[in-house]
């Protein structure tokens, strides 16, 4: 995940650099989601960028909506193709390494008001709503991590296994796993408290 935020709210960027020394030094505890910023509201808009493959849209709309539906959180994404809010496929680092970035910006307020997720255009992508091989990308699971990280989570401390209990949020993914498609316990109480 890569931030960008406005030099007015440096201290932001120290307080969202203190959670990331945090979750590195207590990960395989139990700990709890973890929250960079959150926006003024309980929802936003998205589009589809120009450079996102329309095989790539029903996933990407999947990974939207497992934040729009829970039931605990008033939070909804919304479509609108005026949104300045988008969902790129660019090259970021070639294969392997990144899979894929959100960046967001942020207001005097310390409000998120704006992001962009792009996806790695030279990943092993699976776009399909069944089972990936295990070489495979799930785009539901990283649409899913990626629009988390949109509502301003930043990677959980809770314990990752690479198991099907793992929270949306954690920062690894096992290739061919789809566990990462539905929001886990923590990622629920992480988008409650914020948005009830
Ligand atoms: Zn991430």
């Amino acid at each position: 995940m890569k931030i960008k935020i406005l030099p007015r709210v440096f201290s932001l960027m120290i307080a969202v650099m203190l959670a990331v020394l945090s979750a590195v030094l207590t990960w395989g505890t139990t700990q709890a989601y973890v929250f960079s910023a959150n926006w003024s509201g309980n929802g936003a808009t998205w589009k589809y960028g120009s450079s996102l493959p329309s095989s790539f849209q029903d996933g990407t709309s999947f990974g939207a909506y497992a934040w729009t539906s829970i039931g605990s959180s008033s939070w909804t994404y919304t479509y609108n193709s005026g949104s300045s809010n988008e969902v790129r496929y660019v090259n970021i680092d070639g294969g392997s390494g990144k899979l894929a970035e959100t960046s967001y910006w942020v207001d005097g307020q310390g409000y998120i008001t704006q992001f962009l997720i792009e996806y790695d255009n030279q990943e092993n992508w699976y776009t399909g709503s069944s089972t990936p091989g295990g070489s495979q990308i799930d785009l539901r699971s990283i649409a899913a991590h990626e629009f988390g990280h949109t509502l301003g989570l930043w990677h959980t401390d809770t314990t990752c296994n690479g198991t099907s209990s793992d929270a949306t949020m954690c920062p690894f993914y096992t290739g061919g796993s789809t566990w990462w498609r539905t929001p886990a316990t923590d990622d629920i109480a992480g988008i409650t408290d914020y948005y009830p």
